[in-house]
């Protein structure tokens, strides 16, 4: 049995709804289990819908109005019978009933987040299915929060796999063995029986929970792009497929900040051998990449370039000019971890501590009231990290994306070079 996800971009028009049949119809006949994510860039929809809600802003309706004509317009191309219609509309009701209710105050912003944005994933899912049935392509729309238990951290939910795991194989393995099974990505419920997201970009992640508890032969990832490239083919127009990538370059590669898949996805495939596979849905037969068991495989010559832009840069010095040692760097984690921020570069040097993170003023603001009374903090905002993994002295990209003088941070790694600059 295989698993396929397919994200926003895939499913982002009646266009594209279409095309992802066009696509599981090029498989053989053998039943998938399929996670698809919200529509588009209706999560960030949603993300405004909440805070509208939370903070009764006049906006409310309007953002509410816009996801529900937005689906409105895709189902109205793929969708006729009444039955089928209303399905969808249903959801929406229910959104809608709940953004007009008065809000519980007791509830936090995320645990209301948890309750709003799972809608992007329920909605698309739905309309995905009732259009396959009603093409021919025959599966069953099954609830993911049914399967995917986990913590109750809203916003970034930690799987509890002891639960899970038992429920997708006595209760959703059966069923994949049957049809074709179309759930959602990114959602899950607590044991308090509450909605919980695993933070965002989280449907790769929910492609290997069912991947890893069905022991899937493997997971296919549909991309707007044609594989892992060597870099953002938006950004470097020469940019290259990788093939072949071992899961502990992925990891590494996601570490350094590449976005095409999500870090937390490798570990449960690497943990029981299940090859990714990372490919095109606008070119299916190409062979895309493959992503593998393999200790031995490398990228060998490829340089890949990261790039992540919006960095915050802090400099954090002693006021008396003595030494950053020990006592002090145990001050400066303990801050950033205290508000949340993940330190993507650091340097030490005598008298300064440097680090880059992406930038979150009120996280940065915390940071400055934490910090304030031992160091002089300064934060510079609008910076560019760039990472180029298996670097090579001679590298052309250097030259031609780093202007030298404005180089502030640097640092080298057996096999990474990273920059930041303005
Ligand atoms: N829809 C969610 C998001 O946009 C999850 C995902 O796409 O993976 O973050
Ligand atoms: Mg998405």
């Amino acid at each position: 049995m295989r698993v396929f996800k397919f994200g926003g971009a895939s499913v982002k028009s009646s266009e594209a709804v279409k095309n992802v049949a066009v696509v599981l119809r090029g498989q053989s006949k053998e039943p998938l289990l399929v996670v698809i994510s919200a529509m588009g860039k209706i999560t960030n929809k949603l993300e405004a819908l909440v805070d509208a809600y939370f903070y009764d802003k006049p906006t409310k309706k309007d953002i509410y109005k816009e996801v529900k004509d937005f689906h409105n317009q895709i189902v109205s191309n793929l969708i006729d019978n009444e039955y089928d219609y209303y399905q969808v509309d249903n959801l929406l009701v229910e959104l809608e009933c709940i953004i007009e209710k008065k809000r519980d105050v007791t509830a936090s912003y995320d645990e209301e987040y948890d309750r709003i944005v799972p809608f992007g994933e329920l909605l698309s899912t739905k309309i995905v299915s009732t259009y396959l049935n009603k093409i021919g392509y025959v599966n069953r729309w099954i609830d993911a929060r049914n399967f995917v238990i986990t913590t109750n951290k809203h916003r970034a939910a930690k799987v509890l796999w002891d639960e899970s795991v038992p429920l997708i194989q006595n209760s959703l393995k059966p069923l994949v063995k049957r049809q074709t099974i179309i759930t959602q990505g990114f959602i899950g419920r607590s044991l308090q029986h509450k909605n919980t997201t695993l933070g965002r970009e989280g449907s790769d992640y929910s492609a290997a929970i069912f991947a890893f508890a069905l022991d899937a032969e493997s997971v296919t990832i549909w991309k707007d792009v044609a594989g892992v490239m060597n870099g953002d083919p938006k950004r470097f127009d020469d940019a290259v497929l990788i093939p072949k990538l071992s899961f502990n370059e992925a990891i590494e590669l996601a570490y350094y900040g590449a976005s095409i898949i999500h870090p937390k996805t490798i570990q449960p495939l690497k943990s029981k051998h299940i090859p990714l596979y990372v490919k095109s849905f606008l070119n299916p037969k190409a062979e895309g990449t493959e992503v593998l068991e393999n200790e031995n495989l490398t990228l060998n010559e490829t340089e890949c370039y990261i790039v992540k832009e919006n960095q915050s840069v802090i400099t954090i010095a002693t006021e008396d000019f003595s030494f950053i040692v020990e006592d002090n760097l145990e001050i400066i984690f303990n801050a950033f971890n205290t508000v949340g921020i993940q330190l993507n570069l650091m340097q030490n040097s005598a008298i300064s501590f440097m680090a880059c993170f992406n930038q979150d003023d009120k996280k940065a603001e915390k940071l400055g009231e934490l910090l304030g009374d031992n160091f002089t903090v300064k934060i510079a905002n609008g910076h560019t990290l760039m990472t180029i993994f298996n670097y090579s002295e001679n590298s052309s990209k250097l030259d031609s994306i780093v202007d030298e003088n404005k180089v502030v941070l640097e640092q080298k790694s057996n096999r990474a070079l990273q920059l930041v600059f303005k």
